[in-house]
């Protein structure tokens, strides 16, 4: 009896591949992304389509599967705070196995006939996200002293002087000019 779901996406059904080492079988499915699929500056939102294009190869120890995961991924410069949006295909390749191993292993283990590939997906996705994602390799950011985006305005200057040391240089003239 199996805990996992088979109606969830990204539990697949391993009845067709069977046991013996060496079957495989190829499979694509687009799937909604979870939710919280990334973090910080870049996220792949919930619901947006996932391509997974996956090969399963029953080996002796279980199920070794390998493929891809193209995301769609929505964040913010980390410079100029721009919305960004590209898409990213993401590789992974995890081996299941039928009986729990040695907890240092830390693989994922089948369910009966069924496999979870959401954490590997989750997994694999969340580390290729970057940490600072840029509109662009050079994008100059934001003016220091008022938030002007650079990209706009790229001669963009301020008087360096403080408007409190402005009043004091407009005291001085007076006194000059007395
Ligand atoms: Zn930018
Ligand atoms: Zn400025």
């Amino acid at each position: 009896m199996s805990s996992l779901d088979p109606r969830e996406p990204m539990v697949f059904d391993l009845r067709e591949l069977g046991r013996r080492a060496g079957s495989m079988m190829e499979v694509d499915r687009t799937v909604p992304a979870p939710a919280d699929l990334g973090g910080g500056v870049a996220v792949v939102p919930p619901g947006s389509e996932i391509d997974l294009r996956l090969r399963f190869e029953a080996v002796v120890e279980g199920v070794l599967v390998s493929g891809t995961a193209a995301v769609t991924v929505v964040g913010e410069c980390a410079r100029c705070l721009d919305r960004v949006e590209w898409d990213e295909t993401v590789p992974f390749s995890e081996l299941f196995l039928h009986e729990p191993g040695p907890e240092e292993e830390e693989l994922p283990v089948l369910d009966g006939e069924y496999l979870d590939l959401e954490p590997v997906v989750r997994d694999a996705v969340v580390l290729a996200l970057p940490l600072a994602p840029l509109c662009r390799a050079d994008c100059p950011g934001l003016c220091v002293e008022c938030g002007a985006r650079l990209a706009d305005d790229p001669s963009h200057t301020h008087d360096r002087m403080d408007p409190r040391w402005a009043a004091l240089a407009g005291v001085e003239t007076t006194e000059k000019e007395d």
